[in-house]
């Protein structure tokens, strides 16, 4: 097996030692696709994907991993064929018949082994998506796979602990406590009045009833102040009712990258926060990842839950409408936007940041590809959250 880094460990990324200890895997593995199949959707693209095959690797074209390494285990249709294989052998009835007379393909452990590299060198970015001829989504089958794995505990750690510690701990993904969210959000509202000199910026905590209720990757209270400062600074020259809540304060959602199980309970808990405070609408920060798994909000909660706004269309319709005073001088030098691929690939949120960009910079050049061709920088796939994977990232 190819591995993404040397290590010491059996895969290229850590994992808690009971997926090591783990005995009959490929049933347990067979046990969860079924239930899979028979509870969700998956089984129609599956149905569809299996069937249907150019075998034209325009998807190895496109791909920006099998571009950069040239390995034939990084081809999308090579990958996804090693989930292909299993669906056909064991829940398709004409694959059963063939098995049986030719005594062929069965689901080892070495197999489950090479699924658990492959699936996580793919970052599921979906660029490939656009070139296949019938449409396959290998972004999906990724997703798929490492779900299942997940359920015979074949998940990075990091991505497992983070989501441990937002489901069942101090209730996000930094174990942030209440307490530390204030301190820096006061200690942020100084930051604007000895730089800015603006004394009336506030981080309003636990409103009742304002309209929205924001939701941030929470590593940004750590590590991305000047983001927060934005949005604060942009609600409080649009006058917006805001607040942000301290029964859930994290926009991240791991889910989305390797279990619809994970990402439904995790979607439904900020739900549940912006009901307690009886907010309206979902704002969430710049971050792709949590934006995208926020729109599966009316998927997993119903047309009545409340809207999600990606903060860059709530400052564009604001910038529109005149409500925000800009300074005369522009941001000098060349700036570019990189399109973040969970919020681009689909072309739902392309042009917003471009305009934005336009009118506070001097000189704003697209990168090539962009949009919804952008280049997937690796991150999406939650390769940036695992470290273990960074360099090869
Ligand atoms: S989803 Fe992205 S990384 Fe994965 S195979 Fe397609 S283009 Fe490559
Ligand atoms: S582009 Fe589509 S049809 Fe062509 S090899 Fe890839 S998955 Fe198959």
């Amino acid at each position: 097996m190819g591995s993404i880094m040397s290590t010491n460990h059996k895969y290229a990324y850590y994992v808690e030692k009971k997926a090591l200890e783990l005995t009959d895997r490929p049933q347990k593995f067979l046990r969860a696709f079924a239930a899979v199949l028979h509870h969700s959707n998956y089984g129609l693209a599956m149905d569809v994907y299996t069937r249907l095959s150019a075998k034209c690797s325009r998807c190895a074209a496109s791909c920006q991993l099998y571009q950069s390494t040239e390995k034939t285990q990084d081809i999308p249709c090579q990958r996804s064929e090693l989930l292909f294989r299993i669906y056909r052998r064991y829940f398709t009835k004409s694959w059963i018949l063939r098995v049986r007379l030719s005594n062929g393909f069965e689901l080892t452990d070495e197999y489950l082994d090479e699924m658990a590299d492959a699936f996580y060198r793919c970052t599921a970015c979906r660029r490939c998506k656009y070139t296949c001829p019938i449409g396959v989504d290998h972004g999906l089958v990724t997703h798929l796979a490492r779900w299942l794995l997940s359920e015979i505990d074949v998940i990075p750690k990091a991505l497992l602990a983070a989501t441990r510690e937002q489901l069942e701990g101090v209730g996000n993904t930094s174990a942030i406590p209440v307490p530390a969210l204030k301190d820096t959000c006061e200690f942020l509202e100084e930051e604007f009045r000895d730089i800015f000199h603006v004394s009336t910026v506030k981080f309003p905590m636990d409103v009742q009833g304002a309209e929205y209720v924001f939701f941030l990757a929470v590593s940004d209270y750590l590590l991305e102040p000047d983001t927060l400062m934005g949005n604060a600074a942009v609600m409080h020259v649009t006058g917006g009712s805001w607040t942000i809540g301290t029964g859930n304060y994290d926009g991240i959602n791991y889910g989305l990258f390797y279990s619809d199980r994970m990402m439904e309970r995790i979607v439904n808990n900020v739900v549940a926060e912006v009901r307690r405070l009886r907010g309206k609408k979902i704002p969430v920060g710049e971050c792709g990842h949590a934006t995208r798994s926020a729109w599966f909000v009316p998927t997993f909660c119903g047309p009545d839950a409340p809207e999600v706004v990606n903060c860059m269309e709530y400052a564009h319709a604001q910038l529109l409408a005149g409500n925000i005073p800009l300074r005369k001088e522009k941001i000098k030098g060349r700036v570019t936007y990189h399109d973040p691929c969970n919020i681009t690939r689909t072309g739902r949120l392309t042009e917003e940041p471009r305009e934005i960009l336009e009118v506070i910079c001097e000189e704003y050049v697209d990168m090539y590809p962009n949009r919804a061709q952008n280049y997937c920088c690796g991150g999406g796939g939650g390769t940036v959250s695992i470290d273990e994977i960074r360099s090869f990232r």
